[in-house]
């Protein structure tokens, strides 16, 4: 599970996590070797030239890791950290994530390795455009679709769409999502997975019978999922208690004013304290929080056997992939905590994502109520698949997401078949 330097390789727990599904999935074992497989990996280095003139070369990544279900989807990150074994695992999770909800998507993931605080809008418009060019030959609407990801967003999404243009000699919009509305981009998609994780949280609250007025949430990131997720706790009447950025956090046990603290971030790139009523905490502090509502929206492994013990959420939902080890689960388990895994929380984004392409093919454009509407009904009906999984088993919330689905991709490949 851990390199020598201790670092967590998110791709050992993906794989992890199917040997832990496969227990309730009646699998050959070749079909599980298959899956825990990528299908297709793409490097690249390639040169950008810097404002001041030099040359330096990015290393970046595509992988797909299942189409049986269709074409391959997920986001591009960029990131210092970005590596092989973290794209390798966030395809995989896209692949489950897709099936989960049951959109026609396969999984796959890219990013580069970078650090986009340090670069120029210039810098990163030709790294994302030269990046396109190289991975060009694995993307198009019918193949693989990218989305923004983590320090990427709507304008990343639009060069990545005009490049791709370019090489094609005409506008393709459905080749990525997550794009400005101006360009195709669906009404509701800059909202989906925030909305997606507060939908799938109120589902849990019911279930649990739990109200969400006056809920205390603590929220760690507070970038596209983070951000959406506190503003929408806010207006359903929760108290965001705290909330983070990769620095610090801020924490009032009141409820803070989510309004001012994002309206600042966006405008500085940094969280300011009213020094009267917040006070300053860290990330380890935020996660360890006495609330009624954990949610991770940043990076992975963020629950580790290191803290999981000392969490207090009573339910945690996982806007970020992968922040949790199986090792934590297994604590937080024994704990009780109800946990809205990745896979089923964050797949508001997917799923809008979905709608997206599916109105730049039609040329079709929807309201934002009609998206809104249909990504409830899914978000709400899947919340209730995995949960009934979950009471019929007997087996965790993440476990039953995964079999719910692994099983619907296993199928897939059975009733393809493998050729020749
Ligand atoms: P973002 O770039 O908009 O925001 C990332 C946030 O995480 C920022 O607030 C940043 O300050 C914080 N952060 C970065 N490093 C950190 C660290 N080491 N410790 C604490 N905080 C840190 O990215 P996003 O799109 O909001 O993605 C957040 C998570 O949600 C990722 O795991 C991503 O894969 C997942 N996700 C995103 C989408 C989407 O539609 N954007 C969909 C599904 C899942």
């Amino acid at each position: 599970m851990k390199t020598e330097n201790e670092k967590i390789n998110p791709f050992e727990v993906a794989k992890r996590q199917i040997d832990i599904a496969a227990k309730y999935l009646n699998l050959e074992s070749g079909f599980l070797e298959k899956l825990k497989h990528t299908k297709r990996e793409l490097i690249v280095h390639f040169p950008v030239k810097m404002d001041d003139g030099t040359v330096k070369v990015f290393t970046g990544y595509r992988v797909q890791h299942d189409v049986s279900r269709g074409p391959a989807k997920g986001g591009i990150r960029y990131h210092p950290d970005v590596d092989l074994d973290e794209v390798r695992a966030l395809a995989m999770w896209m692949t489950w994530k897709s099936a989960v909800v049951n959109i026609p998507f396969g999984g796959a993931k890219g990013g580069v390795q970078c650090n986009p605080k340090e670069m120029s809008l210039h810098e990163i418009e030709r790294l994302t455009r030269r990046f396109t060019w190289e991975i060009s030959i694995m993307l198009g609407p019918e193949q693989d679709i990218p989305a923004p990801d983590v320090y990427t967003n709507p304008q990343v999404m639009a060069w990545i769409m005009d490049t791709y243009s370019i090489l094609k000699g005409y506008s393709v919009p459905g080749v990525v999502t997550g794009k400005p509305v101006e360009l195709g981009g669906s009404l509701g998609r800059f909202e989906a997975t925030g909305r997606g994780v507060v939908i799938t949280a109120l589902e849990a609250l019911k279930y649990l019978r739990k109200p969400i007025e006056g809920a205390k949430i603590a929220i760690q990131g507070c970038g596209n999922v983070g951000g959406v997720t506190a503003r929408h706790f806010n207006r359903l009447g929760a108290k965001v208690i705290a909330i983070s950025d990769s620095k610090k956090g801020i924490y009032n046990e009141k409820g803070l004013d989510i309004k001012r603290i994002l309206d600042y971030k966006a405008q500085y790139q940094c969280l300011i304290c009213e020094p009267k009523e917040e006070r300053e905490i860290t990330n380890q502090e935020l996660l360890e929080l006495d609330c009624d509502i954990l949610v991770p929206a940043a990076i992975e492994n963020q629950i580790t056997e290191k803290n999981a013990s000392r969490i207090k959420a009573k339910i945690i939902v996982e806007g970020a992939n992968g922040p949790t080890t199986p090792e934590a689960d297994e604590i937080l388990n024994e704990k009780g905590i109800f946990i809205v895994p990745d896979i089923l929380a964050n797949a508001g984004g997917v799923t809008v994502s979905y709608f997206e392409w599916v109105q730049n093919l039609q040329e079709l454009i929807w309201s934002e109520e009609e998206v809104l509407e249909r990504l409830t009904r899914i978000m709400q009906r899947s919340s209730k698949e995995v949960l009934e999984i979950s009471l019929s088993k007997k087996i965790p919330m993440r476990t039953a997401a995964l079999v719910l689905g692994i099983g619907r991709v296993a199928e897939a490949t059975r009733l393809r078949g493998i050729y020749p």
